[in-house]
């Protein structure tokens, strides 16, 4: 029996929680505020922005969207995430990408403070991370491969963790956290020889290489817990990086695309704004 993980129920658990402390904090007078960069007219990032406007509102968070003009450039972007890090009604920073000319997160993340960075696009944050460091927050959607193996009472301690995809914002971040936690990680990528061999080994299997479908059955050991972190638009939605049919019957749960990551990603943002705004931000 392979258990099909509902992202949006644990999604939910965790924004009530969210929802909670963001009371508190209205009720001490202060008002949690995320602020988001966004770039302007691209049809992927305004529907990615518009879910966490949504997920914002329903928890308390007050979301204000500051939009790049198409001909800013990395210094423009890095000043502006640096003066919106700097306005004390600001709790939390992020930006949205694809960013104007190709710029990378990584290269002007640095503008955004460790302890506003809820989506941990600062190197800084990536850094005191792999430091071990507390006080900056993990790239949410890596947070969220965590919180999802945390709800589903994954073991990690002593176990194999497989990781594909080595990106700033979810491959290697998931493998360091991984790590904190004691498993024996590897990270793969497009450069792995025998992939589907290295992924059987994996008790855990987290996938995140952006290719509809890479996984397949010969890819998972039998009772391993797969999470799939792929969202590739595909015909009338989107599919994940992973085969769900193909691993249905091996693995022992797997994380469904859409309703898997994507909303314990979203929820995890908003929870990190309210660590934010309480001071409290965490590396794990
Ligand atoms: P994401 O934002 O989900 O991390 P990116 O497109 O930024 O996705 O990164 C893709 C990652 O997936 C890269 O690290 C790359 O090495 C890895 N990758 C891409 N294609 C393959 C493949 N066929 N096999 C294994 N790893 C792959």
């Amino acid at each position: 029996m392979t258990r099909v993980i509902d992202g949006k129920a644990i999604a939910a658990a965790m924004n009530d929680r969210t929802a909670r402390s963001a009371a508190v904090l209205r009720e001490r007078g202060v008002i949690p505020a995320l602020a988001v960069l966004t770039p302007a007219g691209d049809e992927s990032a305004n529907w990615y922005v518009r879910s966490i406007e949504r997920a914002a509102a329903g928890v308390g968070i007050d979301c204000r969207v500051h939009q790049l003009a198409p001909a800013a450039d990395a210094a423009l972007i890095r000043s502006k995430l640096g003066a919106l890090s700097e306005d004390p009604a600001v709790h939390a920073v992020i930006c949205q990408t694809p960013l104007p000319g190709g710029v990378a997160v990584a290269a002007v993340g640095s503008g955004i403070a460790a302890g506003k960075d809820v989506d941990g696009a600062s190197p800084v944050s990536l850094g005191m991370l792999a430091a071990g460091l507390p006080g900056a927050f993990p790239p949410a959607t890596a947070a969220a491969v965590m919180e999802i193996l945390r709800h589903e009472n994954v073991p990690l301690g002593g176990r194999r963790a497989v990781v594909i995809g080595r990106s700033t914002v979810v491959g290697k971040p998931a493998a360091l956290l991984l790590l904190a936690q004691d498993a024996t990680v590897t990270i793969s990528h497009s450069r792995t020889r025998n992939l589907a061999d290295v992924c059987r080994e994996a008790d855990v299997l987290v996938v995140a290489a952006g290719q509809p479908e890479l996984v397949g059955a010969g890819h998972v050991a039998p009772g391993a817990v797969v999470i799939d972190v792929g969202i590739n638009p595909a015909s009338g939605g989107m599919v994940g990086d992973v085969s769900i049919k193909a691993v249905t019957g091996i693995a022992s749960a797997i994380t469904p695309v859409p309703g898997g990551v994507g909303p314990v990603t979203t929820a995890q943002l908003m929870s990190h704004t309210i660590r934010a705004a309480l001071g409290i931000g965490l590396a794990r």
